[in-house]
């Protein structure tokens, strides 16, 4: 197993109050595995990437529970160990290249710098190394000396995901890496996602708000309503056979391109404040199944054929 996260709680401690974007959230991932996580707009998808770095920012902070990347407790590390882990070991992708990159710089000499600030290679063998890379996430070495703001944003997205592997790390965490991108560009992303699964091995957490997107490349995935993670099931399962109801209701806002004519479904309602979420489960008031108990008390996460579930239909 590759990383483990177990009853992990983030708090931010802001002047309105606490708030508890992260709670009690585990899950298990293996190297060469994507999982998916999804939820709506402040369901705490951000913060449980950051978390996962320890990176989450002031006024946040991890108040409970583990991250362990092979064994090795991320919460209990000083930072100078967790500088050794970050970009070597776990890489992180965000949605705008344009804040990641220097515009100033050219695109090749960018990598060339993120290499020889980990790796003990000289400046000609780094340069090689960057070469390969611009190939292997489909740029033409040509573009090696062109600026930031002479690509596309799509080929900004893959220099960025060119300097996450150039250190060959076990886990990418990429945060809605494609939200400003075209849906052509987007499927194109998603399958080197894929093929960086498929021949280096590499885990990736997919963070996104589309969920049609993420059952296309993601192995499982993890939906998460107000800082809970209320499912963890394999793509297939989870399409064919949602177990939470806010899963089901999220399948059931994918639109169908087949169907030539339809209604756009969206979940009534909107999520709620995490200052104060609702009693009980957090998502009652949004649930068409809700029940008495739901109204009052926290539902119990339960294995169910090996997926897990945070919902009173499946019991105590
Ligand atoms: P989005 O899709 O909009 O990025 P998300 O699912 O990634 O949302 P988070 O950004 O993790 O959600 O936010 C979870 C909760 O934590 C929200 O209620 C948000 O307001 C709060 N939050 C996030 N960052 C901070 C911060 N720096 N200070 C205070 N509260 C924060
Ligand atoms: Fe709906 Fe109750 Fe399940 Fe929450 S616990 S998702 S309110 S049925």
């Amino acid at each position: 197993m590759l990383l483990e996260v177990k009853d992990l709680h983030v708090y931010y401690y802001t002047k309105r109050g606490v708030v508890r974007a992260v709670e009690g959230v585990s899950f298990q991932l293996d190297h060469a595995e994507i999982m998916g996580i999804v939820g709506e707009s402040g369901s705490g998808k951000s913060t449980l990437g950051l978390a996962i770095m320890n990176l989450v920012p002031s006024p946040g902070r991890i108040v409970k529970g583990s991250i362990r990347l092979e064994g090795k407790d991320l919460t209990k590390m000083s930072e100078k160990e967790l500088r050794k882990v970050r970009g070597k070991e776990v890489a992180m992708v965000f949605q705008d290249p344009m804040t990641s990159l220097d515009p100033l710089m050219r695109i090749g000499d960018q990598i060339v710098e993120t290499i020889l600030a980990h790796e003990d290679l000289s400046k000609e063998e780094a340069r090689k190394r960057a070469l390969e890379l611009l190939e292997e996430v489909g740029i033409s070495k040509d573009r090696f000396n062109d600026y930031p703001h002479q690509l596309s944003g799509g080929m900004r997205q893959r220099v960025m995901i060119a300097m996450a592997v150039s250190l060959n790390p076990k886990l990418i965490i990429a945060d809605e890496p494609t939200t400003a991108l075209d849906v052509i560009v987007q499927d194109q992303i998603m399958e080197l996602f894929s093929k960086l699964r498929d021949e280096f091995g590499v885990a990736i957490i997919l963070i996104s708000h589309d969920l049609a997107l993420e059952l296309e490349v993601s192995d499982k995935i993890g939906v998460m309503y107000a800082g809970w993670l209320v499912e963890l099931s394999s793509s297939g399962e989870l399409a064919e056979n949602p177990l939470n109801p806010y899963t089901r209701e999220l399948l059931k806002a994918i639109p169908n391109v087949e169907l030539e004519e339809q209604k756009l479904v969206s979940i009534p309602g909107s999520p709620p404040d995490l200052h104060d979420p609702p009693h009980g489960c957090r998502f009652h008031p949004r649930c068409p199944d809700a029940m008495q108990v739901c109204y009052r008390e926290e539902p119990p996460t339960k294995v169910v054929d090996g997926r897990l579930v945070k919902c009173w239909l499946y019991g105590r």
